[in-house]
């Protein structure tokens, strides 16, 4: 088959394209538009496979999908394209608009013109896999109920409203035009490639570097972990087995408030990076508690029922032997944390693409 996927030179992108392409004999096209978040030292493992391509476009350009579409004659669509960042989101809530709701719009609509003329049989076996998050949903607090596939939506971000936006448009586009779309709704991911910005990595980083560990309001928000590729593992299951029309939410059954994240990092630091920066006694000595997100959700969880019920999915790691190799793969891969933090990669990024832009 031929997958195209958007975002896949991003944190989840990376990982489902490195899935695809060293367990199945599938051809991948990653479509990226290599924002800051976007970056494709983290496909370096599997760039060199014949059966892996990429293309610099952005989604929100409809002429260029629509020479990609004819080039490459996609059997699936893996959607996974879209600014990400909560934070982000609340100072600079344009691009969210635009990538997350009018590049999906674009997509659906460059999707549906090539799906049309597709015959019978292809058009058949088709599928249009749109990634979303667990944060449409909204907030749980003061409940011990977990999201639901039929749980209403509520997004409380400008991010979470414009994937809730996103995910309206996909099921519209499949009841209004019958595009074969599929969704799935997972909580937060951990693990390799993941860009600094973000708590788990942001922690890692910071505490090797003897800086602040920055932990909003109390700490006390609740995430449920998914390791990535666990999550990848289910997005290539979803996309080739799932039927016309489903939702799925995927999540890892690890509950954590974001105050305990920090105190294991801290710990498995203490195991695995006795060294300590000048001046730190211990990594968890450097928590620094920070004035509250605006709008913060207090908690989210997922319950993973159906997806284990209909295609057999369950996670792999749990949130110990997860976040352990997670912190042991930022100790082992500076070369790309110092890439990604210094800017170097952005620099070769607007250089290497440079005669495209003008
Ligand atoms: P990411 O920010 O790491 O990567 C996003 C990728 O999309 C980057 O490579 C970026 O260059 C690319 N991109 C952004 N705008 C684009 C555009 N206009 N055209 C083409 N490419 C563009 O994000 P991620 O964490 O890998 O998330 C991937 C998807 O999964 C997103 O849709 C996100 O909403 C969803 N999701 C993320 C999480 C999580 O915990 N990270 C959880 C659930 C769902």
């Amino acid at each position: 088959m031929k997958i195209l996927v958007t975002g896949g030179a991003g944190f989840i992108g990376s990982a489902v394209i490195r899935h695809i392409i060293q367990n199945t004999q599938n051809s991948v096209l990653n479509v990226d538009k290599l924002t800051y978040a976007g970056n494709l030292e983290s496909l370096s493992l599997i760039e060199k496979n014949p059966n892996y391509q990429f293309s610099h476009t952005d989604i929100c350009d409809r002429a260029a999908l629509d020479q990609i579409f004819t080039d490459f004659q996609p059997d699936l669509i893996m959607h996974l394209a879209a600014e990400s960042h909560v934070d982000r989101s609340i100072t600079g809530s344009a691009a969210f608009v635009e990538t997350n709701i009018i590049g999906t719009y674009q997509l659906l609509e460059a999707t549906r013109h090539y799906w049309n003329a597709l015959p019978e049989n292809k058009k058949t076996a088709f599928r249009f896999h749109h990634i979303s998050t667990d944060e449409v949903y909204g907030d749980l607090e003061g409940t011990e109920d977990l999201f639901l596939e039929t749980t209403p939506y509520a997004p409380s971000s400008p991010y979470s409203a414009s994937k809730a936006s996103s995910d309206h448009l996909v099921r519209a586009w499949n009841r209004t035009y019958g595009l074969p779309t599929i969704i799935t709704n997972c909580s937060n991911n951990y693990g390799p490639y993941h860009f600094p910005e973000k708590l788990i990595p942001l922690v890692i980083l910071n505490a090797l570097a003897g800086k602040a560990l920055p932990v909003y309001g109390n700490g006390a928000q609740i995430r449920d972990w998914l390791y990535v590729e666990d999550h990848a593992r289910a997005l290539y299951q979803v996309v080739t087995e799932a039927a016309v029309g489903e939702t799925y939410n995927i999540g890892g059954h690890n509950e954590q408030q974001n105050i305990d994240v920090v105190h294991a990092i801290c710990e498995l630091l203490e195991e695995l990076a006795p060294n300590k920066p000048e001046g730190v006694a211990q990594y968890k000595d450097l928590i620094t508690y920070v004035t509250d997100r605006p709008g913060h959700d207090l908690r989210y969880a997922i319950d993973a029922t159906k997806i284990k019920q209909d295609l057999g999915w369950v996670p792999q790691e749990t949130f110990a032997t997860g976040l352990r190799k997670t912190v042991q793969w930022y100790l082992d891969h500076q070369d790309w944390v110092a890439n990604v933090q210094s800017g170097e990669y952005q620099n070769w990024v607007a250089q290497q693409y440079q005669s495209e832009q003008a």
